[in-house]
């Protein structure tokens, strides 16, 4: 098994039995108990229940505090960039188990031209870990006490809803890429398109290098990781 930043033997396109193998795997493992509705459903909730709050709290801002909006959900979109980039595709302690799960499976299953699930458990190969929004939420949760006392509580709750909203929208969009093209949710033009540089992505001859934003491709377009032939 290759180790350390040693990728190459999963940046080559597997063939079809191999990559079945794989998949029949990684399904194998999970849990009887597993029901994936309630992994859809559950950081969604959880997502819109901050979001809500965040609105709640929020006390006549003003339209400077409003502008904090899209300064962090730009800041967010470089951070899903580097965190695609640095920690899912190369592993790096202590969260090697985030590249485990995505550079040698996700990828592995799901190739350019054959993205999309095959049942409704496989959202286990999607979905980041059910618990992932809470980790999300009080991993910045320095930050978010940092904004509250240093800037304003309405800066602070601004923040919240915004990284909030974004890990929904990631998850929801990731599961978009991957469903059948035929399906209501596939056959959107809007996803259609996000799922073009998605899927580019998932070249695995590529991956290593392009388009690693799943949601907006602004990071990408910025830093020039954006794979023009491929698309
Ligand atoms: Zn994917
Ligand atoms: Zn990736």
């Amino acid at each position: 098994m290759p180790r350390g930043n040693a990728t190459a033997a999963w940046e080559v396109t597997q063939p079809l039995r191999a990559r079945d193998r794989v998949r029949a795997d990684a399904v194998a493992a999970i849990g009887a108990w597993y029901n994936p509705w309630a992994h859809l459903a559950f950081p969604s909730l959880v997502g819109i229940g901050f979001i809500a709050a965040s609105i709640h709290l929020l006390d006549h801002p003003t339209a400077l505090e409003l502008l904090a909006a899209p300064l962090f959900l730009v800041l967010i979109n470089f951070n899903e960039w580097h965190i695609h980039r640095n920690i899912l595709h190369r592993p790096s302690w202590p969260l090697q188990i985030l590249f485990w799960r995505h550079t040698p499976e996700h990828h592995v299953i799901f190739v350019r031209d054959d993205m999309a699930m095959r049942a409704t458990r496989e959202f286990r190969l999607v979905l980041i870990p059910f618990y992932g929004i809470l980790a999300i939420f009080l991993t910045s949760l320095p930050l978010t006490a940092t904004l509250w006392f240093l800037v304003s509580p309405n800066v602070a709750a601004i923040w919240v809803a915004c990284s909030m909203g974004y890990t929904v929208a990631y998850e929801w969009l990731h599961l978009a890429y991957h469903l059948p093209t035929t399906s209501l949710v596939g056959r959107n033009p809007l996803v259609g398109l996000l799922r073009r540089h998605h899927a580019t992505h998932h070249t695995p001859e590529l991956m290593q290098r392009w388009n690693f934003n799943v949601t907006v491709p602004f990071a990408d377009w910025v830093l020039g990781t954006i794979h023009r032939d491929a698309a």
